[in-house]
């Protein structure tokens, strides 16, 4: 009789959740105040201080960011944002639930990011603002993107959902737009299950994004709860519902505090892929110049120069072995919705379709362990036949 070997699938990318994590969690859940309240305060102050950051506010997405910080810059009706194409749809989604029309350019071919010289030429008296996306945690040119806000008169807004851990010209991403949105969504660097954080320079824009995501109430409810006696506070605005709970601060306060930790098992997951893939003949991005941090989101390979077997082919094999992969991202301005509003069509964005078509990501996370990546390793040379 034979036997069958049961092999475990791999996973894409695995939550990482340590025993601090639970525990919090359970404290929050035994304390009596589960809504926003004093873990989001703390989780704000160690998020701001980790950043280098003056304000941040705790929000339940990175999504939610995007649209409070477009608002906050007067996105709206009758002006653009310009962003890329090769991105999460809720990037330019947000521009969409602003009331403003997001306009896309093309990203760089070495590194999947918004070319800036794309992005200039993109420019009309109606734009409003530049929305650059750290893609897979590669930090975008954040000088030249700062240098192109302050010529035109623009806000910058940077989607950094990948790129909590970057560096850019020896800047901190975080510090250098103003707004700065964060994901900490189940798959991402710092996770709370879902969640955001946004970071900004103006201790007003700030203050007016908090209120904005408490359904324009003047006050939250926790400030309402610490004042005895009787508490005015006022509806400003007609808000939203975009905060975070102290269950969610307490898996993030943790995430946080052990985040360099797991940046270093990426960053060595990266490196046994470097080696052991380095001969495949496949297409990757440049390396971050010298003095820049990768946020290690994504570990990206591009498939388009080993005849005829396709990225698909590959995904398909890889699956069948049990490895799941991924696609960061199908070109957003080819999705129906776009394509179908603003008449976009194939050849409008040549490098972002190109990346689209070819791009594979493989599991990433500081959850698997050394047994699972060597299995990915076989399983992606044995899907090129190497
Ligand atoms: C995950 C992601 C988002 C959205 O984050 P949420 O926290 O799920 O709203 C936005 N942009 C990019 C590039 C992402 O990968």
């Amino acid at each position: 009789m034979s036997t069958v070997a049961v092999v475990e699938r791999v996973p894409f990318a695995p939550p990482d959740i340590g025993a601090p994590e639970i525990a919090e969690v359970v404290a929050t859940l035994e304390s009596g105040w589960l809504s926003t309240g004093p873990r989001v305060r703390r989780f704000e102050e160690a998020f701001a201080e980790y950043i280098g950051a003056a304000h941040a506010v705790a929000l339940n997405s990175c999504t939610a960011g995007l649209h409070l910080s477009l608002l906050a810059c007067g996105a709206g009706p009758g002006n653009e944002v310009i962003t890329t194409p090769l991105t999460f749809c809720s990037t330019a989604n947000a521009i969409v639930h602003c009331g403003a029309t997001p306009v896309f350019a093309d990203v760089d071919a070495r590194t999947g990011n918004l070319d800036p010289s794309a992005a200039e030429a993109a420019i009309t008296p109606r734009t409003r603002a530049l929305l650059p996306v750290h893609y897979a945690g590669r930090p975008v040119d954040v000088t030249g993107f700062r240098a192109l806000a302050e010529r035109y008169g623009l806000a910058l807004i940077e989607d950094a959902a990948h790129c909590i851990e970057g560096v850019s010209g020896g800047r901190k991403i975080g510090t250098t737009a103003d707004f700065t949105s964060f994901s900490f969504y189940a798959t991402k660097n710092v996770t709370t299950g879902e969640g955001g954080m946004v970071t900004t320079a103006s201790a007003d824009a700030a203050e007016r994004i908090r209120i904005a995501s408490s359904h324009g109430l003047s006050r939250q409810a926790w400030s309402r709860y610490l004042q005895p006696g009787p508490v005015h506070y006022e509806l400003v605005m007609p808000g939203f519902k975009y905060n975070m709970s102290d269950l969610q601060a307490a898996i993030g306060l943790h995430q946080l505090a052990s985040i360099r930790e797991r940046y270093e098992r990426r960053l060595e997951i990266c490196g046994m892929y470097d080696a052991a893939l380095g001969d495949l003949p496949v297409r990757r991005f440049d390396p971050v110049p010298a003095g820049d941090v990768h946020g290690l989101h994504l570990y990206t390979i591009q498939i388009d120069a080993a005849g005829s077997l396709t990225r698909d082919e590959v995904s398909r094999r890889m699956a069948g072995a049990g490895v799941a992969t991924s696609i960061h991202f199908p070109a957003l301005h080819l999705h129906r919705y776009y394509a179908e509003r603003f008449g976009f069509t194939r050849g409008r964005y040549p490098q972002a379709e190109r990346i689209s078509d070819t791009v594979l990501s493989l599991p990433l996370s500081s959850a698997l362990s050394d047994d699972q990546i060597t299995r990915v390793i076989d399983v992606t040379r044995g899907a090129f036949g190497a």
